[in-house]
């Protein structure tokens, strides 16, 4: 049985890096009566640059060990190499999960994979800190390989050098879901801390995350979040916390009385959207006898006249029937793009063949 799978949203929440006794204490106490599912707590912490903390090691396990006896629930930390495993089992934490600057590497995630075949700890797997999908999921396999049964993926966002995003971490919100898509039993959590990087947006992620059916998130809570010794900007108290969990709104994913008008809207959403796949078809067809002429009679085939009428067009019927030039743009730069490349095929097609 996977332990994450669960009818409302798993939660996991507590400190980025347990710091002391004191500190781990406290939170969880305070985390007790919450509707916490899983405690977290950081004991080896990959900090970009040298000199920060790096997290308390193996006498925070022990700390754990001892929370989990007086407040009854499981404890997770993030683990990257064979011996921390090792170790994490040692102390009976219930769960690891493979951070985003270790998912990167296969190597340490067949390492984390090997230590954990045949304990039935639980395993949580970050997305990389590049935003590809085949990391994420390869991760996942690695684990799911080892015969792990209690899996669950986290997304914490990805990396970017734009200094100006909202987000510590942009939520490229298309790749987990198609994580989801790939893998359907798997739950997916949103680590909404590592998304925002600050306490003001948490609230908004976390909705916004189980409105797009994530099944559990991740919130990083301290007791004196501004004293942290680590991401003491995104970390919020117990009290704070459970202010926010209350606040959430729980979407239903179907309701008996709505799941018939759903059905028939989507049947007639089916049939449309198998007409503007027709359509694409044809018009590609057509594309291709354009490409032929074209090059017969030596004719460049980007034109940017043409791309130019292309813009105006579309965007003034997009207008026309309520969709925004930004969204009509976007669409026929996929279409446009995919017409010029078909044409070049069908050109060095014909290089190829005079060679
Ligand atoms: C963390 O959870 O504290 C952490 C370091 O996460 P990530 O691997 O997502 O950066
Ligand atoms: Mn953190």
């Amino acid at each position: 049985m996977n332990i994450f799978i669960k009818s409302s949203p798993y939660i996991i929440a507590g400190p980025c890096g347990v710091e002391d006794e004191q500190q781990l204490m406290s939170v969880a106490s305070a985390l007790q009566s919450l509707p916490v599912d899983m405690v977290r707590g950081g004991v080896w912490k990959p900090r970009s640059k040298p000199g920060y903390f790096e997290g308390r090691g193996e006498p925070a396990l022990q700390w754990m060990q001892q929370a989990k006896e007086m407040i009854h629930k499981p404890f997770c930390t993030e683990v990257a190499s064979k011996e921390q495993v090792e170790l994490a089992l040692k102390y009976k934490i219930d769960a690891v999960w493979i951070g985003a600057r270790t998912t990167v590497n296969p190597f340490l995630v067949q390492e984390i994979a090997d230590a954990v075949k045949g304990t039935g700890i639980a395993v949580l797997i970050k997305n990389p800190i590049n935003p590809d999908i085949e990391l994420w999921s390869g991760a996942v396999e690695r684990i799911q390989q080892a015969g792990i049964e209690s899996i669950a993926a986290i997304h914490r966002g990805f990396s970017s050098y734009d200094t100006h995003s909202i987000y510590r971490n942009k939520p490229n919100w298309a790749i987990p879901i198609e994580l989801k898509r790939r893998y359907k039993a798997l739950p997916v959590f949103c680590d909404v801390s590592h998304i925002c990087g600050n306490r003001t947006l948490l609230a908004t992620v976390a909705q916004r995350a189980l409105d797009l059916d994530f099944d559990g998130l991740m919130i990083e809570t301290h007791p004196n979040p501004d004293e942290a010794l680590s991401d003491a900007k995104q970390q919020i108290t117990p009290a704070a916390l459970s202010e926010l969990l209350k606040s959430l709104v729980i979407r239903q994913v179907t309701c008996d009385d709505v799941q018939n008008d759903i059905e028939q809207i989507r049947q007639i959403l089916d049939t449309m959207d198998a007409e503007v796949v027709d359509l694409l078809g044809k018009r590609m067809e057509l594309v291709k006898q354009l490409g032929d002429i074209k090059i017969a009679h030596n004719i460049a085939i980007f034109q940017q006249d043409r791309w130019r009428e292309i813009v105006d067009s579309r965007t003034q019927w997009g207008e026309n029937n309520n969709l925004d030039a930004a969204f009509i743009l976007k669409l026929f730069e996929l279409i446009h793009d995919k017409s010029i490349k078909t044409q070049f095929e069908l050109l060095n097609a014909l290089k190829q063949d005079k060679n």
